[in-house]
């Protein structure tokens, strides 16, 4: 156990509070808030699952020597600035499988403003946020969750009596870097679906000329987050980045390449509706409109709430391509993606050899007869029923020199049948 204190978000950010003015390393911290030592190397096998490469803090390391880095590091203060949100990214940091570990993130950074989670409200809290401004100006991250509200001088959401997009300029202008969390501060998310009435944008929007880190995802893996912070406060540098300013470390996977369905498709087995048999069976779900083959993201890999399994395809439903500008709240839930990778089924397969095992005369002798006789009636049969010399659709015809068969289709054939004018295979039908 990591203390004896039952699990309470406002009794966590209260002990986060009490360290204002006194950061402290991560160490110090945990050996004041009585965290023991397992616990935190747990912390950091978590981390290093969702950073397998990539973040300077768990690159080539072992949990031991991430937990003795770490642990040396000054709590980065961390200002939490939350706009047309529906709370969900807030949720994702809280709600691990175990309540120690949600209280250990808390604790791991120094969350000095987070409306949702803070005790104050009014005055008190935009007091707690000018304080926290001043005191860390130039030197604290700020996280924003949400969109921002343009339309009509930014009246549809209000801080305080100010718009959010004057509040982000504020205190986002002063932060050593802007991580927008979720797809809603990267690009808009859900309140910039058609039509969008409050012209919802995303903070590299406002804050073009800003460090701006997005974590896309609906919500996003919260040691996504963790790991983006800690590197930064462990040396002052950010991870690699893609052109969509997301970490490559947790954005360079495509869902469908690591799908534990991924087999189902390349046998042809999809999923046609809700419920039916392939559905039950764990079938893959292209055809429900699955946006896995054109989405960038570690769920495949890095499940959620630490549990095996959590995540939308893992339970079954489609992936909607959350982290793409372009797909989630863009595209139509049920639309199948053109697929772009070499990544299609393939039109056959190659042979399976039964292993070779050894055979006594006399099963080969009985054996022999057997098939003698079966091969006699085989083809009496077939001069009654075939009259058409080479019949192509004879069953097995075309394996003797089909495709995928020595002298059949070769491996390039095939993946150029897979471009974007020529559809998917098996879900071409389906294309709009
Ligand atoms: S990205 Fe998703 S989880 Fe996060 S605030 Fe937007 S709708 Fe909620
Ligand atoms: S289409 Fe979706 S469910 Fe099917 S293998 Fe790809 S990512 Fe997995």
């Amino acid at each position: 156990m990591l203390n004896d204190l039952t699990w309470n978000p406002l009794a966590a950010h209260a002990r986060v509070l009490d360290a204002l003015g006194t950061l402290g390393t991560i160490d110090e911290r945990m050996a004041r808030v009585g965290v023991s030592r397992r616990a935190f190397l747990q912390f950091c096998s978590s981390l290093m699952i969702a950073a397998p490469f990539g973040l300077a803090i768990t690159d080539k390391k072992t949990p031991e020597d991430v937990a003795a880095g770490l642990g040396k590091v000054i709590r980065p203060p961390v200002i939490w600035l939350a706009f047309q949100d529906c709370t969900g990214c807030t949720e994702t940091l809280l709600r691990t499988s175990h309540p120690d570990l949600g209280d250990l993130i808390l604790n791991v950074i120094s969350l000095e403003y987070h409306e949702t989670l803070m005790a104050g409200s009014g005055m008190q809290a935009q007091q707690a946020l000018s304080e926290a401004v001043e005191r860390y100006s130039g030197k604290y991250i700020c996280v924003i969750e949400g969109s921002i509200p343009t339309r009509d001088k930014g009246v549809y959401m209000k801080l305080a009596g100010r718009p959010a997009m004057d509040v982000l300029a504020e205190v986002g202008g002063q932060a050593a870097a802007v991580i927008a969390i979720g797809s809603c501060a990267s690009w808009g998310g859900i309140p910039s679906a058609d039509p969008d009435p409050t012209g919802a944008v995303g903070v590299a929007d406002l804050l073009p000329n800003k460090t701006i880190i997005n974590l896309p995802g609906c919500p996003p893996n919260p040691y996504t987050l963790l790991g983006v912070v800690l590197q930064y406060a462990d040396s002052g540098t950010l991870p690699e980045m893609d052109a969509e300013k997301r970490p490559k470390f947790a954005y360079d996977r495509d869902i469908h390449e690591h799908c534990p369905r991924r087999a189902h498709f390349d046998a042809g087995h999809f999923v046609k509706q809700y419920g039916d048999e392939g559905h039950r069976e764990g079938w893959c779900l292209y055809e429900m409109g699955c946006k896995g083959p054109d989405t960038h993201a570690g769920c495949s890999t890095r499940h959620f709430n630490e549990i095996p399994d959590v995540w939308p395809i893992g339970i079954g439903a489609p992936c909607i391509g959350c982290t793409e500008k372009s797909i989630a709240f863009r595209v139509p839930m049920f639309k199948v993606v053109q697929i772009h990778t070499l990544a299609a089924p393939p039109s056959t397969y190659a042979p399976i050899n039964a292993p070779q095992g050894i055979i006594s005369p006399l099963a080969t002798g009985v054996v022999g007869l057997a098939a003698g006789a079966l091969a006699g009636a085989g083809y009496i049969a077939s001069r009654k029923f075939s009259t058409v010399k080479d019949d192509e659709s004879t069953p097995g015809s075309s394996i003797t020199a089909g495709k995928g068969q020595p002298g059949g289709e070769s491996q390039s054939d095939r993946r150029s049948d897979t471009g974007p004018d020529s559809g998917p295979g098996p879900g071409s039908k389906n294309q709009p």
